[in-house]
């Protein structure tokens, strides 16, 4: 049984602020926000990286994260102005959370793109 803080957060065992759900992705927001909005695009189905996505039968919901995290950033009014989005991987990237997801940031003029 997966039990990583994502998966309990889409079964409403952990709560969150949800901002978008469908059968595929939730939105919610980060607990702890480097931006003034600062969203995670998070697939239902439990994967822990783009490693369980390379599948052909995958593009379709890989390619839909994107499209979720865009009307997402209009739906919270930063697609105008501009946003980021970021995937962190494996150990060297700093990925946390053992769950796939992308953070989506925005809502201010953000610093450097290539961080250290
Ligand atoms: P990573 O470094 O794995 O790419 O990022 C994981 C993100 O998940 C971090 O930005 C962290 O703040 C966020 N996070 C970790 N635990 C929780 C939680 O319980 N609830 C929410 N909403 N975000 C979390």
């Amino acid at each position: 049984m997966i039990s990583d803080v994502f998966c309990k957060i889409i079964t409403g065992k952990i709560k969150a602020d949800f901002v978008y759900k469908d059968n595929d992705f939730a939105v919610i927001k980060d607990i702890n926000p480097q931006a003034p909005v600062h969203l995670l695009i998070i697939p239902v189905r439990h994967a822990d990286s783009l490693e369980d996505f390379l599948e052909e039968k995958d593009n379709e919901l890989l390619g839909k994260a994107l499209i979720v995290a865009h009307r997402v950033a209009h739906q919270v009014g930063i697609a105008e102005k501009g946003y980021r989005l970021i995937m962190n991987e494996g150990e060297y990237g700093g990925k946390l959370v053992p769950h796939l997801h992308i953070h989506l940031l925005g809502g201010k003029k953000l610093g450097p793109k290539i961080v250290r």
